[in-house]
């Protein structure tokens, strides 16, 4: 069964909705991209050392869950480089002469960006180490007898890499990667800053900042949900003729998209009481969880789970997934 969820990390049409021939909400640049200072410090040290040395930035794994801004990052490096970037993922590549015609074209210090990397089929990972060791490709003309490799020099360039399930990685895989940096869940204070700059770029009347930190506590940590929250609310002011954003006014407009106080929506709450009645509480294993929802069991542990797991609800553990105290005292909410 697949539900559309106003608080799923996955990316919607929805999100760049009227974007593309307007001002974009996505940074552009380093300066405009907030938190993540762990990952920012790296990359301003790598970027800085690779053009000392006229030389493509290293390759550079990124992981975490959906929505946090992998693919920000990509075309910010491309920016600052002064590069291209190519966006492709994984399940697109199906054989290696798929990324051939990309590998080939692109110039020196520019940018392949691969979303999904944990899915990409092993046939084109062949191709990829090569291309990432030593900027060269081979590939094999003609069959039998007259088979024959021919070698094709590339162009320097980095890539870089994203994925929500860094455990999928082949070992060979990750360890061809120069850096690799976990993402992690945004403050409400960051996702607060990113929400008035959106406002900002959507031209809305600036909102109430107390709108704006209610929006922000709602978001699970996660930028793609905060603006797409801000864009339903935009919507529902809209309707009501309101002049600009109000806290009760958001307030209102999530609650009628069923999303709580702690951002949490009918599938977070459908998954942590099949826990509680069907389980007893837990330990329960997730192919089981998955199984009684009727949801995928990778989609469970990609976009519900890791915000569950971050605000203390839910604990995995040997035997399963277990709900944790807080998660049981939170159950009078998950009934209200
Ligand atoms: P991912 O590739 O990790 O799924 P994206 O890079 O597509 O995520 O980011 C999702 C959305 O959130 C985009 O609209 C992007 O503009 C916004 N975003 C992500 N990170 C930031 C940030 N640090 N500052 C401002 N906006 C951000």
């Amino acid at each position: 069964m697949s539900r559309e969820r106003i608080v799923s990390a996955n990316h919607q049409p929805e999100d760049t909705a009227g974007e593309p021939t307007g001002p974009t909400i996505r940074p552009k640049t380093l300066d405009d991209y907030i938190g993540q200072s762990q990952l920012q410090t790296r990359l301003r040290i790598a970027m800085t050392a690779a053009k000392s040395r006229q030389e493509p930035t290293e390759h550079l794994l990124l992981h975490g869950p959906p929505g946090l801004g992998k693919t920000t990052i990509a075309h910010i490096v491309a920016e600052e480089m002064g590069t291209k970037a190519y966006v492709t993922s994984g399940p697109a590549l199906t054989k290696g002469a798929d990324l051939v015609g990309t590998l080939t074209r692109m110039q020196p210090g520019d940018i392949l960006f691969i979303d999904e990397i944990h899915r990409l089929p092993a046939a084109v990972e062949e191709y990829v180490y090569p291309a990432m060791e030593d900027f060269k490709i081979d590939f094999t003309l003609d069959a039998g007898m007259h088979a024959r490799v021919v070698t094709y020099r590339l162009q320097p360039f980095t890539l870089i890499g994203a994925t929500t399930r860094a455990g999928l990685l082949t070992a060979a895989l990750r360890s061809r990667f120069g850096i690799a940096h976990r993402l992690d869940f945004y403050e409400p204070s960051e996702l607060e800053q990113i929400l008035a700059r959106a406002s900002e770029v959507l031209n809305l009347n600036p909102p109430d900042p107390a709108a704006l930190t209610l929006i922000a506590s709602r978001s699970r940590g996660t930028p793609r949900v905060a603006l797409r929250l801000l864009r339903r609310v935009r919507d529902f002011a809209q309707v009501h003729q309101a002049q600009c954003i109000t806290t009760e006014l958001a307030d209102e407009a999530l609650r009628l998209e069923g999303v709580d106080e702690q951002g949490l929506d009918d599938l977070d709450r459908a998954y942590l009481k099949v826990i509680r009645d069907v389980y007893d509480g837990g330990p329960a294993g997730l192919e089981a969880i998955a199984a009684t929802l009727g949801e995928d069991s990778g989609t469970l542990e990609d976009v519900v789970e890791p915000y569950l797991l971050q605000i203390g609800l839910l604990a995995r553990t040997r035997q399963g997934r277990q709900l944790t105290s807080g998660g049981q005292t939170s159950l009078p909410l998950l009934d209200a």
